[in-house]
């Protein structure tokens, strides 16, 4: 076990029982605190700028380019390497533990500096997204989509426990937390086969969660199941906004465009896949058994629940689905493996988001589309109102966690509001 990830472990900065961000986590983030931008790490209820930190020597002996952490995004940080990562998570957790050797502990001027009240922090996208893919690994998702538009015995594609189904996205539109989303207009064909332009009626969110590739490759160079570990930074949670009337109209024969393209968000604070480690736990059984390259060993899904919550501009918001990505049926690394199998390259900062991750039951369906059944049963909210699907000036907020031996990591929230057409 990782040092740094031991449940006994404790913080001189206070850190609530119940909050995202304990010494066990150690994200990283990129902020604005008044005009300066920075990368930082989150420890309770405080942001750690670590550009600052940097500068005052708390990363001697770690072999780290000076102005790594003076940039509005994190990719020359990842560049750096796994063993840099996780040297540098390493040492913030030996700079805040209770015990620790290190002088930031009883440097009030220092500490001054260093430490941002979250609540001052303005957030910003982590990383510089090259290219966005996105999967299609829930066979929840997939079996329940499949059915309402196929029907039950054509659910599943004849591809689909073969390999993870996946398209390029947009990385243009993706956007952090906190940003609007403007519902699209679009060409949409009427039950009555009529086509007609408008602003989309279907507006969805998809919950959805996503690594950041953490190591590029070339041209021609595949990476193994077994060497994903060393290519994949972290995740965050991402709702990758889908207009299902424009969705439904232009998927034929190429698949998704302008449907999903208009804006997707991410939660911005990056969780490293050091810090979840310890929540690995086995994925469903892969039957029937995949190819060799998409073999793999041990525990490689993630105990993360999940939850998404509807606002209305009443304020009387509802949690409509409680999802958890360890249903997902392909793995993180799985993906990179088939991704990058025909020698395609990947860059480090390059998103790669999970598909919608729906449970098996109830209530853990990770889209409108499924919890209302294509809008067939409504979702009666707390101030009376119904919702097929999402409404001008609802928020959306999605939140992930993972609870283990005490410990609780949160990676945050990621939320949006939708603005009229
Ligand atoms: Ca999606």
């Amino acid at each position: 076990m990782l040092s740094s990830n031991h449940p006994s472990l404790r913080s001189w900065i206070h850190t609530e029982p119940t909050g995202d961000f304990p010494i066990q986590n150690l994200p990283f983030g990129i902020a604005r605190h008044h005009d300066e931008v920075a990368a930082y790490s989150a420890i309770g209820q405080f942001g750690i700028n670590l550009h600052k930190l940097m500068g005052m020597g708390y990363f001697e002996g770690i072999d780290l380019p000076w102005g790594v952490f003076a940039q509005d995004n994190l990719n020359w940080f990842i560049e750096q390497g796994k063993g840099t990562w996780r040297a540098v998570r390493n040492r913030l957790s030996d700079i805040l533990r209770i015990d620790t050797m290190q002088s930031l502990k009883g440097d009030h001027s220092a500490r001054q500096k260093v430490l941002i009240p979250l609540n001052e922090l303005q957030m910003l996208l982590p990383v510089y997204v090259r290219d966005y893919t996105d999967f299609y690994s829930s066979e929840e998702h997939a079996t329940n989509v499949g059915t309402m538009f196929r029907g039950k015995e054509n659910a599943l594609m004849p591809n689909w426990k073969h390999l993870p189904v996946g398209y390029h996205g947009r990385a243009s539109s993706i956007v952090v937390s906190g940003t609007p989303i403007r519902r699209p207009h679009g060409q949409k064909s009427t039950p009555e086969g009529e086509v007609v332009f408008g602003p989309s009626n279907l507006l969805d969110f998809e919950l959805e969660m996503a690594f950041i590739v953490g190591k590029s490759t070339r041209m021609g160079q595949q990476v193994s199941v077994a060497e994903a570990d060393d290519h994949t930074f972290g995740m965050v949670i991402f709702n990758d906004w889908s207009a299902r009337d424009i969705q439904a109209w232009e998927y034929v024969p190429l698949g998704p465009f302008l449907g999903k393209n208009f804006g997707s968000s991410m939660s911005p604070w990056v969780v490293t896949m050091d810090a979840l480690k310890p929540f690995r736990v086995q994925g469903p059984v892969q039957n029937p058994p995949v190819l060799p390259y998409l073999q793999f060993e041990g525990a490689r899904n993630y105990d993360i629940e999940l939850e998404v919550k509807i606002v209305p501009p009443s304020g009387q918001g509802m949690v409509v689905c409680r999802s958890n990505h360890k249903h997902l049926y392909w793995n993180m690394a799985q993906q990179l493996a088939h991704h990058t199998v025909n020698g395609c390259n990947v860059a480090v900062g390059d998103l790669m988001a999970s598909g919608t991750i729906s449970g098996p039951e109830k209530g853990s369906f990770g889209s409108m589309l499924e919890i209302t059944w294509r809008g067939a049963n409504p979702v009666k909210m707390p101030d009376g109102t119904e919702r097929k699907f999402i409404q001008d000036h609802d928020r959306v907020i999605m939140r992930a966690s993972c609870v283990k031996d005490g410990v609780r990591i949160g990676f945050g929230e990621v939320s949006g509001e939708v603005l009229p057409a």
